[in-house]
């Protein structure tokens, strides 16, 4: 612990943003971090409180209190070894987790969190800064083949630690470059995708040799990575989005926002989209429907082109803006979140239903809507509350349902849960194929980038497990 009496002396500070006036004019990281002395302070609220309910959490388990400890004490570098233990990409979560951390901080309890994703991005930055991130060359190699499907974050860090382990990794993607949904789903402004770029240097380094373009079961059998591999780990997401089939759901202006947003974020990248057809949402009447990450990403990717105005909707009703702690506590509370792009400028409209888009000349124009009204989990429409708005560009931002089953899956024949995913548990992480196992979002469902860390972690350590009889990997 590092100061006795540091969370009765110090209050919460967190890093700041730059000014939304400013930062929608580019897509550049917006974050201010916060200066070595004041971070120092700031690890001293960590009270040593006994049970340290923020590890767990953290699905990666990060020793929050110990690398707490060693900041307020400018213990940089052992900090950043203790943050490595547990998480591969600090710098990613660092940007982008939640931080059900700091919601399990037991000082939230009476008072305001410990800045603990703050921290960590402090440490991981600065462990960056000053050359201390190398690569982790295995002293001995296996021999063993390993194809790892789906370049995300659960395909990234299980691809690392399996080099780690002196296997021969192959880490496929269909996409152009590596990363998934860090590199085409979520904006350059939240995470600049050349901390994408530096890990896989580090990664190519370790021994993971990187192939793009490659759409396994489309184009490539699904049975020649079988053959050709000691065991196959599947990391492909859960890519198969909700859609709204209501009337009008056919009309050109009507997207799946995936498709809106990985095409800004190849802008960004300098890509040609030339030969794809446009989407923007310069000077219209953006609506985005659903009021998750998702829809925040692309509120602010809209406001970066100029839309003329921006609504999103919400099927639920508005969320308290403050938590029962007491009711909650550690878990995550449900309350009403605003991300810095609403803080660029939106409307938001929640238990709002969305019946119909209309046109004219195959061109979305409105979008028909009305209010529900919520008892319970049951909801009913509003008799009368119809109503119209402007609409020139609709983005459905609605999550996504399982995984793709056409292709990879449906070849490999791979048991699926009830929800359409991969099955395997967290355990062995095996299919029911023993040689393939399936981590991430194909397995867990639609979820979050730390979540994805974790699995791939897991699953690298039960394949390990599988070819060796035994792993040394942390799980
Ligand atoms: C717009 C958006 C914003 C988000 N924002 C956040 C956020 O701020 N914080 C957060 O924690 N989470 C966020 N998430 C969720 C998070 O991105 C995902 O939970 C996480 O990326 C899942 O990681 P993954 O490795 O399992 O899969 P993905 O990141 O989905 O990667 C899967 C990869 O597999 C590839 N692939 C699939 N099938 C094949 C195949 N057959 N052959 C070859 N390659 C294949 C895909 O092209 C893709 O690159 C967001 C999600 C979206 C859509
Ligand atoms: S990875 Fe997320 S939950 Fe874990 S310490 Fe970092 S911000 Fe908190």
């Amino acid at each position: 612990m590092g100061k006795v009496t540091g969370f009765l002396e110090f209050g919460r500070e967190d890093r700041g943003y730059v000014k939304a006036k400013e930062r929608v004019k580019g897509y550049d990281e917006f974050l201010v971090p916060l200066p070595e002395e004041k971070l120092a302070k700031q690890a001293a609220r960590c009270m040593d409180c006994g049970v340290p309910f923020c590890h767990n959490g953290c699905p990666v388990n990060n020793l929050i209190p110990d690398w707490n400890n060693l900041v307020y004490r400018h213990q940089w570098r052992a900090a950043l070894d203790s943050l490595h233990s547990t998480n591969n990409f600090p710098e990613f979560t660092g940007r982008i987790c939640p931080a059900p951390c700091e919601a399990s901080c037991v000082l939230t309890i009476n008072d305001d969190p410990v800045t603990i994703k703050t921290i960590e991005c402090a440490i991981v930055d600065r462990g960056w800064d000053e050359g201390w991130i190398a690569p982790v060359v295995p002293a001995a190699k296996t021999g063993k083949r390993i194809a790892v499907v789906g370049s995300g974050p659960a395909g990234m860090a299980a691809a690392q630690q399996l080099a780690r382990a002196g296997h021969n990794v192959t880490l496929f993607e269909k996409a152009d470059r590596i990363g998934g949904l860090l590199r085409y789903g979520i904006p350059d402004f939240k995470m600049d995708k050349r901390l994408i770029d530096r890990r896989m240097a580090q990664m190519a380094a370790e021994g993971v040799t990187f192939c793009t373009g490659v759409h396994v079961g489309v184009g490539f059998a699904a049975d020649r990575l079988t053959a050709e591999h000691d065991a196959v780990l599947l990391t492909g997401g859960a890519e198969h989005p909700r859609d709204l089939p209501v009337p009008g759901r056919e009309l050109d202006g009507v997207h799946y926002a995936m498709d809106y947003l990985t095409q800004q974020n190849k802008r960004v990248a300098g890509d040609d989209a030339s030969d794809q057809r446009q989407i923007l949402a310069t000077g219209k009447h953006v609506v985005v429907i659903g009021g998750g990450d998702t829809g925040s990403d692309c509120i602010g990717t809209a406001n970066r082109q100029g839309a003329a105005s921006i609504t999103q909707f919400e099927i639920l009703p508005r969320p308290p803006v403050k938590e029962n702690t007491p009711l909650v506590w550690p878990n995550w509370p449900l309350k009403l979140r605003s991300s810095s792009s609403h803080e660029e400028g939106c409307e938001r409209d929640f238990a709002v239903t969305t019946k119909a888009f209309i046109g004219e000349n195959g061109r979305v124009t409105r979008l028909r809507g009305a209010r529900l009204l919520w008892e319970g989990a049951r909801m009913q429409e509003v008799a009368g509350s119809e109503f119209e708005i402007p609409a020139d560009l609709v983005l459905l931002a609605m999550g996504f349902v399982h995984p793709v089953h056409a292709g990879m899956l449906e070849q490999l024949a791979l048991e699926r849960d009830g929800r359409g995913n991969v099955k395997a548990d967290t355990d062995r992480y095996q299919t029911s194929n023993p040689k393939v196992f399936a981590a991430g979002d194909m397995r867990r469902g639609q979820s979050l980038v730390v979540w994805a860390i974790r699995e791939g972690r897991q699953a690298a350590r039960a394949v390990d497990a599988f070819l060796m009889g035994s792993s040394d990997l942390p799980r």
